[in-house]
């Protein structure tokens, strides 16, 4: 089927090019899919940014099928698959079918989420996915007895926006204290987007503080009360505690409740970045690892990690709908001030936004959130029996039991001086790249590399990715007896 240009409107008048361009690219995704062996094709960025550059962008082919062949060999042919038993490298998902599904009406409709009258019932989508995870996470909804200003929040591209987001807020509370005397304080093991939103926010690098961890990789919190009584000592002002549910290497979950007692003594903001283990809000089994949760002031959830949902999916809840004041302006355009209808622009940090929560709801409403938190419990559940087996090799070092679904671990010979194994292990993990059968990602302890593998694929099974173990095993005695002959 030929395109004329108009057919390339979505528009009821080329429904009919509209579902056969669709049908197209299902039915070549679709092929695609029977031929995927492995994680990657271990193509080099060399390879990878010459096909690209290649493309005469002004000579468009003007046909469906030719692009799509084209997009195979500049994409689709290297691309890195998350369904493939064999990836475990970063915290990325398979995604769900009805997040996918709510893909099509997303960008079809194009509803941008910024005002009411740009969206109608998906504003309303929105604010009801918000009240419910606000209600998982233990916060009362507005209008609650003794609660006039209950709980609110707004989707994000993800958890590096949510972080962002909610180091404004805590930082629009003390509006009145000069920029270089405040501190975030955080664990060594937090996420770094912490340290960019102090950046970005103007506070500077010496803004953030971080604090250790105790022998399960979680915030100390004896160190942290150590920490903000120097702050106080100092003259300088603790603005906010950044407690991690879910470190990105551990999977470590910090001592909420604890640290949020000390927040309250302390006057400062306490932030939950729940990025990682925010999936365990739709658990049946596991959802008292979150217990203190309640206490935060402001929590980031990212759906597009744990609840097994495309990417961008994320959200930021607070505690008391007042403090989001911290985004709000007024265009007369847009949203005046005495506009008459919800404007969700008011919260976000974004403008034209698209409906991302539709996606999260086809899968409650399709799938429901048990399912999805089973998803998460039988990854947590798989890396436990892979550390289990893994700490009975002699020539494997884990370097703690998994938090949630991760695992850090190297190959370590006899006999191997420290830089050795680093230099091994980073070599191991490249030559699993080049291979293209697994993935691992890479991290550091104490200056030294780690592997780690990270587990987010419910049907990939125990023997499955302790053959990822092995190849790292494999390709390490490998790499070793070349450089022994040499
Ligand atoms: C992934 C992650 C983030 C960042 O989230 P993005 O969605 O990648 O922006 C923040 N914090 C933690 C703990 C994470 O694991």
């Amino acid at each position: 089927m030929s395109l004329t240009p108009a057919h390339h409107l979505f528009h009821p008048a080329h429904a009919d090019a509209w579902a056969h361009t669709l049908t197209t690219g299902i039915d070549h995704l679709t092929q695609h899919l029977g031929k995927v062996r492995g994680p990657s094709t271990g193509t080099p960025p060399e390879l990878a940014a010459k096909l690209v550059a290649d493309v005469d962008l002004d000579s468009p082919l003007g046909e469906v099928g030719p692009a799509l062949e084209e997009l195979s060999r500049l994409y689709l042919d290297d691309a890195i698959w998350f369904h493939e038993p064999g990836y475990a490298a970063h915290l990325n998902c398979p995604v769900v079918i009805p997040a996918l599904l709510a893909e099509l009406f997303i960008s079809s409709v194009n509803s941008s989420l910024d005002t009411f009258d740009q969206s109608v019932g998906g504003t309303f989508i929105e604010r009801h996915l918000i009240d419910w995870t606000a209600e998982r996470i233990g916060f009362a909804p507005t209008g609650a007895p003794g609660q006039p200003l209950g709980a609110d929040g707004i989707f994000t591209s993800g958890g590096t926006q949510s972080n962002l987001q909610a180091m404004h807020l805590a930082r629009d509370q003390f509006a009145h204290v000069a920029p270089k005397r405040l501190r975030i304080f955080v664990s060594v093991d937090g996420h770094f987007s912490i340290q960019k939103a102090a950046r970005i926010l103007g506070l500077g690098d010496a803004a953030v503080v971080c604090v250790p961890v105790d022998e399960q990789r979680r915030m100390d919190p004896l160190a942290l009360e150590s920490a903000l009584e120097r702050c106080l000592a100092d003259g300088l002002v603790p603005m906010a505690v950044v407690s991690t549910a879910g470190t990105t290497d551990f999977g470590a979950i910090d001592q909420l409740g604890p640290i949020g007692a000390l927040c309250r003594d302390h006057g400062a903001w306490f932030h939950v970045d729940a990025a990682y283990g925010g999936g365990l809000l739709a658990s049946t089994r596991r959802r008292h690892l979150l217990d203190g949760i309640e206490l935060a002031d402001s929590v980031t959830v990212d759906y597009h990690k744990t609840w097994f949902q495309p990417v961008s999916a994320s959200a930021v809840i607070v505690r008391d709908t007042s403090t989001m004041r911290h985004v709000t302006w007024h265009a007369d355009y847009l949203n005046p001030k005495d506009a008459e209808h919800p404007n969700q622009v008011d919260k976000s940090m974004q403008t034209t936004r698209r409906f991302d929560a539709l996606k999260l709801w086809l899968s409650l409403r399709i799938m429901g959130p048990d399912q999805i938190g089973d998803y998460f419990d039988t990854v947590i559940d798989l890396a436990r029996e892979v550390h289990d087996l893994v700490v009975q090799c002699r020539d494997i070092e884990v370097a703690a039991e998994p938090g949630l679904s991760t695992l850090v671990f190297r190959y370590r010979p006899a006999g191997a001086c420290p830089e050795e194994v680093s230099r091994l292990n980073t070599r191991i993990r490249s030559a699993l790249y080049s291979a293209g059968r697994s993935m691992v990602a890479a991290t550091r302890i104490d200056g030294q590399v780690w592997l780690k593998l990270t587990l987010l694929n419910p049907m990939a099974t125990t023997e499955q990715i302790l053959a990822i173990v092995d190849e790292v095993r494999s390709t390490g005695a490998g790499l070793l007896s070349v450089e022994g002959a040499a």
